[in-house]
């Protein structure tokens, strides 16, 4: 993971230091006032050039050259750009009023605050958050054509395995969390593209829904038959910069833009949004990928390896524009996780394991 350097930005008000030109004088105040004036702490990331402004449950995000500026990932259009003079940032005054009517008339802060509380005590119950429909997307990895892979000592494929784990943690939700749509993206042994994994899983949701999407897998090491355990990957963002990644973004932009932003912006506003959008859903899905991993784990009664969790840009991972995990369940490379795996009660720890890390999540997340 590339580290972003965050410096914490400081600024002393020395006007005779600051370039501002006469007819923008007025219009535009300094981020370092701005941030003093609500009390918000202010980080700017030198690597990506851009600032977030954050008190407690509130996050600001912008960025110099653009005039849009993100209020909790809510995108706001601003009536002149974000400029940037002698290394200092500033701001159109149009950004206050911004701020009062989102924080102050439309008590959103209190709002954002009871929510923080919520989250601080994560009692709040699942069911009573009807603002949003939770959908969890459980992909049975490969199938059909596509066995994934093999134990041809015992005749074990990936993907039955996945299926029957898909299915138990899908009884399991049922109990868990009976307000949530559950969609399988297969039910039955048959073949399934990737793509269309992946529109599936982006076809259903809308801007009033919380997705997540799991893909289900099991492992399989050539050189290592030792290798055992379990494992989670999460969506890391792809690179804005690659061209090699040009089609996932386009891919993604079209989502992001119909889903989050009710295809409200477009052009360079929409990719900033979406690139900031994307930091986040690679935390949410880092936070799912936690919380399932250490579920798991817990719920199988016999000594299991944890491997972790992991940063992948999977296929299904870059495509679902939501907090989206990959796991890997076992090793059929393995003699002793073979048999484990094809035991139904062995399954079913992992269904329960996977549901209690959903249900635990969609707790703490279904709030924000
Ligand atoms: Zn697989």
């Amino acid at each position: 993971m590339k580290k972003i350097l965050l410096i914490t930005y400081m600024l002393f008000l020395c006007t005779n230091l600051i370039d501002v030109n006469h007819s923008f004088r007025g219009s535009y105040i300094h981020l370092t006032r701005f941030a003093d004036s609500h009390n918000f702490k202010l980080s700017y990331s030198v690597i990506k050039d851009r600032a977030i402004l954050y008190k407690k449950g509130l996050r600001i995000h912008l960025r110099p050259g653009t005039d849009i500026i993100l209020i909790n990932s809510k995108a706001f259009q601003l009536k002149r750009v974000i400029r940037k003079s002698n290394g200092n940032i500033l701001i159109p005054r149009s950004v206050n009023n911004i701020i009062k009517d989102y924080f102050y008339q439309d008590s959103n802060l209190n709002n954002e605050l009871n929510k923080e509380n919520r989250f601080n005590n994560s009692r709040q119950n699942f069911e009573n958050n009807k603002s949003k429909k939770f959908i969890i997307i459980l992909d049975a990895g490969h199938g059909g054509k596509d066995p994934g892979c093999i134990n041809k000592k015992y005749g074990v494929y990936e993907k039955n395995i996945v299926l029957s784990v898909v299915k138990y943690t899908y009884r399991y939700l049922k109990k868990y969390l009976p307000g949530a749509k559950i969609i399988l993206t297969r039910k039955r042994d048959y073949f399934l593209t990737l793509e269309s994994r992946a529109n599936i899983a982006n076809r259903y949701m809308t801007r009033n829904t919380k997705g997540m999407f799991i893909s289900f897998h099991v492992n399989y090491s050539i050189f290592n038959s030792g290798s055992s355990g379990v494992e989670t990957f999460y969506y890391a963002p792809v690179s804005y910069t690659r061209s090699k990644e040009k089609k996932i973004l386009n891919y993604r932009l079209k989502n992001i833009s119909r889903i989050y932003y009710n295809n409200s912006l477009n052009g360079n506003n929409l990719k900033i949004a979406s690139r900031m959008l994307d930091i986040k859903l690679s935390h949410q899905s880092r936070a799912l990928a936690k919380t399932l991993q250490r579920n798991i784990i817990s719920s199988i009664p016999y000594r299991t390896k944890s491997r972790g969790i992991k940063r992948d840009r999977f296929f299904v991972l870059a495509h679902t524009v939501m907090p989206s995990v990959l796991l890997e369940l076992g090793f059929l490379s393995n003699r002793r996780e073979t048999r484990l795996l094809v035991r139904r009660k062995y399954q079913k720890y992992l269904a329960r394991g996977i549901a209690k890390g959903i249900k635990r999540y969609a707790k703490v997340y279904s709030i924000d």
